[in-house]
C-alpha cells in the first residue's frame, strides 16, 4: 500500500476552513436549490440512472417514478449504470466489493430485460466523463427527463450538480428522489427546526414517524414492446465490466443481487432476530443479519426489511424497546441517522476530516516510521498479539466482513493504542469490506475519546473464547482466561510453543497506551471527557 504522507495524512482532505464552509452551506441544499429550478418536461422518453446504492428493480423509488413518467407520456423507459472506476478508487474501494456490485448489476440487467426495460452499462474514469455519458445517453435515447435516487456524500453531490447544469443547458429535467432511507434525511428536526444531531432523540422521533407510514412496496416496473438497439446496450465496455470476478470463497458466502438478499433477510427474521437484542454483541453467537453488503449496494431496501418483519413476525408497529425486532430496527435507524448527518449536518466527515475539527490535529504516529510500519503490518495481518483484535482482522481478510463489535475494537486499537491515523484504517476497511458504505464507515472510524481494552472486551463479548478460536488456529487449544491475553497469562515457555506473536513492546502495557493516546487527544482537543469502556 502507498504510504506517502502529506499534511500529516496521505489522504485527500480539505482545509479546516473549507470543511467548516461545507457544513455552513451544505452541498445537499445547493443541489436541491438547483433542482427546484428545473423545468419539468411533458414529453420525451425517461431514463433512470442506477447508481452504486440502488441496484435493484424491486421497491426502487427513482426507477418507479421514471417508469410512471414514461407510461404517462406513452414514451419509453431506458436505464443506465455508469461504472466510474476513479470515483470508487478515490474512496479506496477494493476489487472484491466492485466484483460483488457488478455481479448484482448483471442479475439486475437480466431481470430488467425480462421486464422489457433496457439497461446500458458504461465505464469511465472521471466525473467529467460521467456527465458526458449521461448527457449523450439522454440525447441518443430521445429522453427529456432523467431520474435517479439521491446520494448524500460530498463528491457525489458535486457530480450531480454538474449533471443538473448539463441537462438544464439542454432543456432537460433531472429528478432526484429519496430511496436509501425510510425517512428523508433532514426531515427529523428539533423544536427550533434544526436537524436532529443526536441519535437517541432522532430514534425517539423516528419510530412514531415510521409507524405512521404506509410501508407498501413499489412493484417492479414492466414495459411492453420497447425496441432496443442491442449494439448500443451490449457494448464491449460492458463485456469487460462483467468479466470482473469475485474470489470463489467469497462468492459462496455472498451471493449477489436482490433475491439472495431477500433470502438472507427472511432467514434472519425467521431464525435469528428474536435473539438479536441479547446476543448481538457476542460474535460467536452468530445472530446478526450480515445484510450490510446488500443494504450498502441497494440490493435490498430498508423498506423491504421493515415490511418483511411486519409480515413474518406479525408486528403491527415498531417500538423503542430492547426486544430483538426493536434492537435490529434501531440499527437501521442508525444507518438513516448517519445519512441525515452527512446530508444536512456535517458533510465534511466524508471528506476525511473528523466530525470534531479539533481532532484533525491529533499527532499520530507516522506510519512510515519503524514503529508505525511494524504496527501497521501487525494490525493488517491480525498479528498484534491481542487475540480479539487479531480475530477481527482475520475475519475481515477472509470474509470481506467483520462483526460490529470487532470493528469497534480493531478501530480503537489502530487509532488509540497504536496511535495511527484513523484514515488509514477507514481506507483499509473500504478496500476490504464488501459492505463498505461511506457514511457508516466514516462515522464508525470518527475519532473520539473512547478507548477499548481488547482483553476486557474479549472477556465480556466472547466469554467462551469461541470466536477467537475460530479465527486464530494458533490458539485453538488454549482454554480458560489465557485465551484473551495469552502473552501475559501463560508461562513464557508454553506461550512460545503456540507460534502466536507477543504484543509489540510499546503495546504490552495497555493502560500506558491509553494514557499516551488520551494525552495526545487532549492536546488536540483542549479538554478531555474520558469515557471508560
Ligand atoms: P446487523 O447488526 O444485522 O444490522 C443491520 C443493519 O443495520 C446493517 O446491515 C447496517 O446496514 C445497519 N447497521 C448496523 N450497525 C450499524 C452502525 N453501527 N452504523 C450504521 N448502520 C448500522 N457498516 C456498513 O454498512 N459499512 C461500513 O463500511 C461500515 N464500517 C464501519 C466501520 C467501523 C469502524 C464501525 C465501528 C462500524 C462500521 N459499520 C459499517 C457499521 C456496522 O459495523 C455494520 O453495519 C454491521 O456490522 C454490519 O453487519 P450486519 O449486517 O450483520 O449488521
Amino acid at each position: 500500500m502507498k504510504r506517502k504522507l502529506s499534511n500529516g495524512s496521505r489522504f485527500r482532505h480539505p482545509t479546516l476552513e473549507r470543511a467548516q464552509e461545507v457544513d455552513n452551506v451544505v452541498p445537499f441544499a445547493s443541489l436541491q436549490a438547483k433542482l427546484n429550478k428545473s423545468k419539468s418536461s411533458n414529453s420525451g422518453s425517461a431514463v433512470h440512472w442506477f447508481r452504486t446504492k440502488d441496484l435493484r428493480a424491486e421497491d426502487n423509488v427513482g426507477l418507479t417514478a421514471a417508469a410512471k413518467r414514461a407510461e404517462k407520456h406513452g414514451s419509453s423507459l431506458f436505464t443506465i449504470f455508469v461504472f466510474n472506476t476513479e470515483e470508487l478508487r478515490s474512496h479506496g474501494v477494493g476489487n472484491n466489493r466492485n466484483a460483488f456490485m457488478l455481479q448484482g448489476l448483471k442479475a439486475l440487467k437480466e431481470q430488467l430485460k425480462k421486464q422489457g426495460i433496457p439497461l446500458a452499462v458504461k465505464s469511465c474514469r472521471s466525473t467529467k466523463e460521467t456527465v458526458d455519458i449521461i448527457g449523450d445517453f439522454m440525447k441518443e435515447t430521445g429522453s427529456l427527463t432523467l431520474f435517479a435516487n439521491f446520494e448524500y456524500e460530498y463528491d457525489e453531490i458535486m457530480r450531480d450538480i454538474q449533471v443538473v447544469d448539463r441537462l438544464q443547458e439542454n432543456d432537460m429535467d433531472f429528478q432526484l428522489l429519496h430511496d436509501q432511507t425510510i425517512l428523508e434525511p433532514g426531515s427529523l428536526t428539533t423544536s427550533t427546526h434544526s436537524p436532529r444531531k443526536v441519535f437517541t432523540p432522532f430514534w425517539n422521533d423516528w419510530v412514531p414517524a415510521v409507524n405512521k407510514l404506509d410501508l407498501s412496496l413499489l412493484p417492479v416496473p414492466k414495459q411492453p414492446g420497447t425496441s432496443v438497439d442491442e449494439k448500443f446496450f451490449n457494448s464491449k465496455d460492458e463485456a469487460d465490466i462483467f468479466d470482473t470476478k469475485l474470489d470463489t470463497s467469497l462468492e459462496k458466502l455472498w451471493p449477489a443481487g436482490h433475491d439472495s438478499g431477500i433470502e438472507k433477510l427472511n432467514h434472519f427474521i425467521d431464525k435469528k432476530i428474536d435473539r438479536y437484542g441479547n446476543e448481538r454483541s457476542t460474535p460467536a453467537k452468530d445472530c446478526v443479519s450480515r445484510l450490510s453488503p446488500y443494504f450498502a449496494l441497494g440490493f435490498i431496501s430498508a423498506r423491504e426489511a421493515l415490511v418483511a418483519i411486519k409480515e413474518r413476525k406479525n408486528v403491527k408497529s415498531f417500538g423503542t424497546g430492547t426486544n430483538g425486532v426493536d434492537s435490529w430496527v434501531r440499527e437501521l435507524a442508525f444507518r438513516e441517522f448517519y445519512r441525515q448527518m452527512v446530508a444536512v449536518v456535517c458533510p465534511h466527515i466524508v471528506m476525511n476530516v473528523p466530525m470534531s475539527l479539533k481532532l484533525n490535529n491529533v499527532e499520530f504516529v507516522d506510519v512510515e516510521s519503524e514503529e508505525g510500519k511494524d504496527s501497521w503490518d501487525r494490525w493488517v495481518s491480525g498479528t498484534t498479539g491481542y487475540p480479539f483484535v487479531d480475530a477481527g482482522m482475520r475475519q475481515l481478510n477472509s470474509e470481506g466482513y467483520m462483526h460490529n463489535r470487532l470493528r469497534m475494537n480493531v478501530a480503537s486499537y489502530l487509532k488509540m493504542t497504536m496511535l495511527l491515523d484513523y484514515r488509514l484504517g477507514a481506507n483499509y476497511f473500504a478496500n476490504h469490506l464488501l459492505d463498505w458504505d461511506c457514511c457508516n464507515n466514516m462515522f464508525g472510524w470518527d475519532p473520539s475519546l473512547t478507548v477499548f481494552n481488547p482483553v476486557l472486551q474479549a472477556e465480556k463479548c466472547d466469554p467462551a473464547g469461541n470466536y477467537i478460536r475460530k479465527w486464530i488456529p494458533e490458539l485453538r487449544n488454549v482454554f480458560g482466561k489465557a485465551i484473551f491475553d495469552p502473552y501475559h497469562r501463560m508461562q513464557p515457555k508454553e506461550f512460545e510453543k503456540l507460534g502466536y506473536p507477543a504484543p509489540q513492546e510499546r503495546q504490552k502495557d495497555l493502560q500506558d497506551c491509553k494514557k499516551r493516546a488520551l494525552e495526545r487527544y487532549k492536546r488536540a482537543y483542549g479538554k478531555i471527557k474520558q469515557e471508560e469502556q
